[in-house]
C-alpha cells in the first residue's frame, strides 16, 4: 500500500470514482464518505458513494445522502459503477468482508483501491494506496487531514464541514473517548472558523428519535440487562420479538451498548441482538480491557481497543451462554478496575 499523498498530483484530472464504507454505516462511515464526496466533486470527478446496505434514519439529514446508492437495492448498477471506476475509496473499514455482499466485486475491481481507515489489522495488500492509523479518532479526521494536506483546504465548504463534524463527534462519543486528541479539537476549531453551526448537527443526529424507540430503550434497561458485579460487566440481550414489538429500524439500537457503562465500576459492556439472520454483538470497555481481542477470540469480530463488535450464528440463548463463559475466562482482567 503506497502513501496517500501520491494521489494529490492526479487530483485535478477528472476520474470515475467510487467511495464506499462498511455495511450498516454509522456517523463516521457516512460522514467521511460524504465529506470526501463533496471535496472530490469540486474537481470534476464523477463520484458515486455506495453503501453496502441501508442506513439509520438519523443519518438521513446529511448533505448528499439522497444520492448514496444502497448496494442491496440496486446491485447491478453498483457492480457496473465499481467495474468502471478508476479510484475506489474504501473508508472506515479494514477488511473487504466488512462490505458484506460487495466483498467479491470490490476485490475484483480493476481500478485502484484506496484505504482511509483507523481500525486495527487492515488488509493492506488489497489496497494500492492508503493510510491506516489506529491512533486517529475517526475516519472523518483522516479525510480532514487528507484535504488539509492536499493544498486545497479552501474547498472545505459547509457540506464537508457538517459531514466531517458529524463523524468525528459520533466516533469520539461527543469528544469524550481517549482517542480525542488535540488534533480533533484543532479540526473542530478550523471548521468553526469556517462557519460550522455544530449545534444543528447535534440536533439532527440526536433529537430525532421516535416515541417507540424511547419506550424500547426503557424496556431494554428494565427487562434485558444483566449486571455481573463480580466481573465489572453488564450484558444486554435483545430477542427479535422486541425489535418487532417496538418497530425497531436500522440504527435504532446505536449507542445502547454504552448505557451500562454508566453504572459505577462497569468495565465491560456488551449487547447481543437477535437480528434474525445472525446474532450481532457490540462490546465497549473502559481502561485496560481490550475488546478488540475479546471480539476476535470469542465472536468472530474485531474493532478497536475499547469498542468492538462481532456476530454469531448461535441462538441468542447460546450466544449469551458463550458470552458468560468468555467473561469468566477473563475474570482476572475484568475484576481489577483502575483508571
Ligand atoms: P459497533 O459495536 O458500533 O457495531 O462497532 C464497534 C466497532 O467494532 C466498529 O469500529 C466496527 O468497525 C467494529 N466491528 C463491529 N462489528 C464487527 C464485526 O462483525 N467484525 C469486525 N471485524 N469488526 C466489527
Ligand atoms: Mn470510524
Amino acid at each position: 500500500m503506497q502513501a496517500l499523498h501520491l494521489l494529490y498530483k492526479e487530483l485535478s484530472t477528472p476520474k470515475k470514482v467510487i467511495i464506499t464504507m462498511h455495511q450498516k454505516p454509522d456517523g463516521d462511515a457516512m460522514g467521511s464518505t460524504l465529506g470526501l464526496y463533496h471535496f472530490l466533486i469540486q474537481f470534476g470527478h464523477e463520484v458515486t458513494v455506495i453503501s453496502p446496505t441501508n442506513w439509520a434514519n438519523f443519518l438521513s439529514w446529511m448533505p448528499g445522502v439522497d444520492k448514496v446508492l444502497d448496494y442491496d437495492k440496486n446491485p447491478e448498477k453498483a457492480d457496473q459503477l465499481i467495474g468502471a471506476a478508476d479510484w475506489l475509496f474504501c473508508l472506515d473499514f479494514n477488511t473487504l468482508s466488512r462490505t458484506k455482499k460487495m466483498e467479491d466485486v470490490l476485490g475484483a475491481a480493476l481500478g485502484k483501491r484506496i484505504l482511509i481507515d483507523h481500525h486495527q489489522q487492515p488488509q493492506e495488500e488489497k489496497f494500492a494506496f492508503g493510510v491506516s492509523d489506529t491512533s486517529k479518532s475517526s475516519t472523518c479526521e483522516m479525510v480532514f487531514d487528507f484535504i488539509m494536506a492536499s493544498g486545497f483546504a479552501d474547498k472545505i465548504n459547509n457540506n464537508i464541514a457538517q459531514c466531517l463534524y458529524a463523524g468525528v463527534m459520533t466516533d469520539t462519543g461527543s469528544f469524550r473517548f481517549p482517542s480525542t486528541g488535540a488534533s480533533v479539537h484543532r479540526m473542530v476549531a478550523h471548521l468553526k472558523d469556517g462557519g460550522l453551526q455544530h449545534s444543528l448537527v447535534h440536533e439532527a443526529l440526536f433529537d430525532n428519535s421516535t416515541e417507540n424507540r424511547l419506550r424500547f430503550i426503557g424496556n431494554v434497561l428494565v427487562n434485558r440487562m444483566e449486571v455481573f458485579y463480580e466481573y465489572n460487566t453488564a450484558l444486554i440481550a435483545i430477542p427479535q420479538a422486541d425489535l418487532i414489538k417496538f418497530d425497531i429500524k436500522t440504527g435504532d439500537t446505536e449507542g445502547l451498548v454504552n448505557y451500562p457503562l454508566g453504572i459505577e465500576g462497569i468495565k465491560l459492556a456488551a449487547i447481543i441482538i437477535d437480528r434474525g439472520e445472525e446474532r450481532k454483538c457490540s462490546f465497549r470497555s473502559k481502561g485496560d480491557f481490550d475488546v478488540n481481542t475479546f471480539a476476535r477470540t470469542y465472536f468472530n469480530g474485531g474493532g478497536h481497543f475499547n469498542a468492538a463488535g462481532g456476530a454469531t450464528n448461535n441462538s441468542l440463548e447460546n450466544a449469551v451462554a458463550d458470552f458468560k463463559k468468555a467473561m469468566k475466562k477473563n475474570k482476572d482482567k475484568l475484576s481489577t478496575y483502575t483508571f
